[in-house]
């Protein structure tokens, strides 16, 4: 999946304001995300000035919780901006409703040995689009520490093998973990059952249901069964729903 094509075809037109005219002229605005990859969390001097420079006056770039930076730009030129990102090392993805994922740095990369695999299903996955926001955590080791438990679906690599956490409800007063569906899943079986996760969810949830509500609501996923991990503690509903 080219991640970049997709972030370029994301691109939408806005109103330029002018109170001179009464017919406004349109804007197009690139709008993506950018990260320096799948496990590095370090950006260099070269990729921030680049950056500045594509960004310019007009454009804005926003940190986010989900490990990745979104910018907004006014632009008639959205390949040659995703060539220049690309060229120098970052990675250019599409924003919305699609899937990302978060890796851990893998302890600055001294655990190395589990990175081939986050980076597969990112480039077989990400940028996905689906009915909601999609984020999946991958962590190198047991200590989970970059939280991947606590995303939509956790994988943990842990003995040569990964377990497997679906349907955290990640925000909210409410907010909890991911089901511990799996341990164990062999490196050759875990992308084969994500897409299989992932194509049912796409295909059978409803417009706007994250995950987490999809799996209360179908009760099974694949053949994981689920079981409530909310909180037990009573907290005054919220008018949103939450
Ligand atoms: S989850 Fe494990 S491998 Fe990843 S950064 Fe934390 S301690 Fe290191």
């Amino acid at each position: 999946m080219n991640l970049a094509l997709m972030a370029v075809s994301m691109v939408t037109k806005t109103e330029v304001e002018n109170p001179i005219f009464v017919q406004q002229p349109i804007e197009n605005i690139f709008e993506f995300a950018v990260t320096p990859g799948v496990a590095n969390k370090f950006i260099t001097p070269e990729q921030m000035r680049l950056l500045a420079e594509i960004i310019g006056e007009k454009g804005t770039l926003e940190y986010t919780p989900d490990h990745r930076f979104i910018v907004k730009l006014p632009t008639e030129e959205p390949k040659s901006v995703v060539e220049q990102l690309e060229h120098s090392g970052l990675i250019v993805m599409p924003i919305g409703d699609v899937l990302n994922i978060k890796a851990c740095d893998f302890c600055y990369g001294e655990k190395a040995e589990s990175i081939p695999y986050a980076e597969e299903i990112a480039s077989e996955l990400g940028g996905l689009k689906l009915p909601k926001e999609l984020h999946i955590g991958f962590n190198g080791c047991g200590m989970a520490c970059y939280r991947a438990v606590f995303d939509d679906i956790g994988i943990v690599y842990r003995k040569k093998k990964f377990d497997l956490f679906i349907g955290s409800k990640p925000v909210g007063r409410t907010a909890h973990a991911a089901q511990p569906v799996a341990e164990g899943i062999e490196p050759d079986e875990l992308l084969p059952l994500l897409k299989r996760i992932i194509d049912e969810y796409k295909e059978n949830a409803h417009p706007n249901e994250r995950l987490f509500k999809y799996f209360k609501r179908v009760k099974k996923i694949q053949h994981f069964h689920y079981q409530d991990m909310s909180s037990k503690i009573e907290v005054e509903p919220a008018p949103c729903g939450d």
